[in-house]
């Protein structure tokens, strides 16, 4: 067996000179390429992902690499000089002296706890989408239907992943239990560890002959029609919950849930801040001067509104109630505020000139004194 080993140094790629340092960078490289969590069900990449591990624990361990050193993978043999370690490399039981290695390696890769109970009931993971509705759906509420891919049990395996007339095998490595336990020789002593099974990834099973149907993975997509009901009152960004419509559970636990995220369109002459709604609204200097009943669209239809004699530009208004629904009590709503400008006309002919000066003069207190018609004064 010790002819068929590479070398340890070889397996890392690193100098026999290599300090620690590198053969932690080294070995980093390799896990990062070749841990099971990464590469499921490939045989090659466990093989040198072990490889690789199996030469990081030994060169790491400046007692073990002085012995590899002097006698090569035979210090490590039954009866070799190295063996009362008791070093079982073949099985794949590789310990957390990469701990620290793998810490901070599997913190970006999904956050697997690897020491939580695999085979326990899992609820399934939430799925996400979003739905575009116009800004009086979301001021009122509306009912929506969308069409989306949800993963079901595959009913020819029931979900197991295991070809029809086979069942998923107890793992033999842990024995259905999902997790490794080792001990290994520390500067402390024996050290006890556990980890999940490299075997089964945790669940306790292997597939020999996988489902044709769901390829193994115990699940089938499904075009559905889904319902949503999104409340009076919602605003852009937010989203509804639709228990049960996510990724089905593991091991009997429940299904994820869907997040609806509501995006709403912008309205063309209305904008909303909260549950209060904002307009602009054109008055002419005459119904600005002298009082006007207006007509001004709010989302309830047009109301009637009563404007002043003396108006201002830029007067704001309020229409009580007229805003958004509480989205917690839609029996609560916010206001509409109307901005009414007052326009300067751009475009006037010789008779609107003619009372625009008159009035000019009036408010002078003089006679309007009709000019001169012609290009030339
Ligand atoms: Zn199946
Ligand atoms: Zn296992």
């Amino acid at each position: 067996m010790a002819e068929t080993k590479r070398d340890y140094y070889e397996v890392l790629g690193v100098g026999r000179d290599a300090d620690d340092n590198a053969l932690k960078k080294a070995y980093r490289a390799l896990a990062k390429k070749y841990h099971p969590d990464i590469n499921p069900d490939d045989k090659e990449a466990e093989a040198k992902f072990k490889e690789a591990s199996e030469a990081y624990a030994v060169l790491s361990d400046p007692e073990k690499r002085r012995q590899y050193d002097q006698f090569g993978h035979a210090a490590f043999e039954n009866g070799g000089a190295g063996a009362a370690g008791g070093w079982d490399f073949t099985g794949g039981d590789m310990g957390d002296i990469f701990g620290d290695i793998f810490g901070d390696l599997f913190g970006g890769f999904g956050g697997r706890t690897r020491t939580r109970r695999s085979n326990a009931p899992m609820k399934g993971a939430n799925l996400r989408t979003s739905v575009r509705i116009t800004f009086e759906e979301a001021i009122f509420g509306t009912e929506k239907e969308l069409e989306m891919n949800l993963k079901d049990e595959c009913t020819h395996c029931h979900g197991t992943g295991a070809k029809e007339g086979t069942t998923p095998q107890t793992c033999p490595k842990c024995s259905g239990t999902g997790q490794v336990v080792y001990t290994q020789q520390s500067m402390f002593g024996m050290v006890r560890n556990v980890q999940t099974c490299p075997d089964c990834g945790g669940k306790g099973t292997i597939i020999k002959d996988k489902c044709p149907h769901c390829y193994g993975t115990g699940f089938i997509q499904n075009r559905k029609k889904i319902q949503v009901s999104i409340p009076a009152g919602i605003d852009s960004g937010q989203s509804v919950r639709i228990r049960g419509k996510g990724e089905p559970g593991v091991n009997g636990g429940e299904r994820g849930d869907l997040l609806v995220e509501v995006v709403v369109s912008q309205h063309p002459t209305f904008k909303r801040q909260d549950t209060n709604i904002f307009s602009t609204v054109p008055v002419s200097f005459a119904q600005a001067a002298l009082g006007d009943t207006l007509r001004i669209k709010t989302v309830d239809g047009e109301v009637e509104y009563q404007v002043k004699p003396g108006t201002q530009t830029d007067t704001r208004i309020r229409l009580k109630g007229k805003g958004v629904p509480y989205l917690r009590n839609k029996n609560m709503r916010g206001d509409h505020y109307v901005t009414l400008v007052v326009e300067v006309p751009e475009h006037l002919n010789e008779e609107q000139k003619e009372a625009l000066r008159a009035f000019d003069d009036a408010m002078k207190g003089k006679p309007h004194e009709k000019k001169k018609k012609g290009l030339f004064k």
